[in-house]
């Protein structure tokens, strides 16, 4: 195994905007970088420019009508009404925008880049990858493409047979369980909020066999997390015996994150990406939601951090400081920003006891992973 991470980013992210009244119109992988860096966390040997993935790449999972309609999109800068119903572009939170084209198309480049580093093994983070509700032919809750999905076929069509997917977003990842749902070689693990949008993602929901879903309630804490991982995704990952694991790291499940009930800390999604670390050859985290520019800054540079063997809890050196002290954010509880936010990178320790109900859950998935033995084994 390669000993170096590598760190897949673009400058694309820093200019490009949803639109100013988005969720996402706030600095996530442009600040999750500026604050690797002046946390002097990386070496610049590591870091790797996103391509553009082409269309067709993106044609390995997508329609070519659909990727001809987001190059249009993005050329027009307006899509017709008809087009509009049909691809789920230019409403429902999926905005025409400058770079509607070119900015999905940069995350599916890094991913794809990602799993060829990863070909003999190693650690690769992208950031801005992780958009898991992307469709074949539509796109889904700001997702136009569907860069996990990609990179999975990637390491697939490389002769990979073994692959472990893990989803700690606060949203169900519904559109890779979906893409490999008849698809022995990949299993899909989703950790996500109940009752949540897009809704699916049920305990009962297994795919055939191919997926794991963990709904959690409202509330949901570091304690609870580090159940669901020791109890249920360790083990399984150890009976999986996967060639890579991919990993989403959404960062919208964290408690200062507005569009989740989720109360997890930082520190509980590093423990989750510490302890995948050597459990397959190969290791691809992306990012994923994250919807407060601190929260997300902080969060995905101390991934970078565990990655690398650096203990993220540090104190922000002067330039770290004034990273954070620059990220503006166009929401109320952006407005009077706590001073944590700029002088901490790691949150506070997660408080509360494992409920019952957690307890629960993970003795039915665990359950349910018995009585489908012949799919793992
Ligand atoms: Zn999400």
């Amino acid at each position: 195994m390669s000993s170096r991470a590598f760190l897949i980013g673009s400058e694309i992210y820093r200019i490009s905007s949803y639109g100013r009244r988005h969720p996402l119109a706030i600095p996530r992988v442009s600040a999750t970088l500026d604050l690797i860096r002046a946390m002097g966390w990386l070496d610049e040997a590591q870091y790797v420019d996103s391509p553009l993935a082409t269309p067709e790449q993106l044609a390995r999972f997508h329609d070519r009508d659909y990727i001809a309609a987001v190059r249009q999109a993005e050329a027009d800068q307006h899509v017709p009404a008809d087009r509009r119903a049909r691809y789920n572009i230019g409403c429902n939170g999926n905005p025409v925008f400058p770079e509607i084209f070119r900015r999905p198309a940069t995350a599916c480049g890094g991913t794809l880049r990602a799993a060829e580093l990863l070909r003999g093994g190693g650690i690769v983070y992208s950031p801005a990858g992780g958009t898991h509700h992307g469709r074949p032919d539509r796109a889904s809750g700001f997702c136009y493409f569907n860069d996990p999905v990609l990179g999975i076929l990637a390491l697939l069509d490389a002769g990979l047979t073994r692959i472990f997917y893990v989803d700690v977003d606060a949203h169900h990842g519904d559109g890779v369980q979906d893409a490999f749902a008849q698809d022995e070689h990949v299993f899909t693990l989703s950790i996500h909020e109940v009752g949540r949008w897009p809704y699916t993602g049920r305990l009962e929901d297994r795919a055939g066999g191919a997926a794991l879903n963990l709904p959690v309630p409202a509330g949901f804490n570091d304690a609870e997390l580090a159940l669901l991982l020791d109890e249920v995704v360790l083990p399984l990952a150890a009976r999986l015996r996967p060639e890579a694991i991919v990993l989403q790291g959404g960062a919208d499940g964290l408690a200062d994150d507005p569009m989740s009930g989720l109360a997890l800390s930082n520190r509980a999604l590093w423990r989750v990406v510490g302890s995948l670390m050597g459990r397959a050859p190969r290791l691809l985290v992306l990012g994923g939601g994250g919807y407060n520019p601190w929260a997300v800054a902080r969060c995905w540079a101390g991934v970078w951090a565990v990655l690398n063997g650096i203990d993220p809890a540090a104190r922000p050196t002067a330039q770290a400081e004034a990273v954070l002290r620059g990220l503006w954010w166009n929401r109320s509880q952006g407005r009077d920003p706590p001073e944590r936010w700029f002088t901490t990178i790691a949150d506070p320790p997660g408080e509360g006891a494992v409920r019952d109900e957690v307890l629960r859950l993970a003795r039915m998935a665990m359950m349910g992973i018995d009585g489908m033995k012949s799919q793992i084994d």
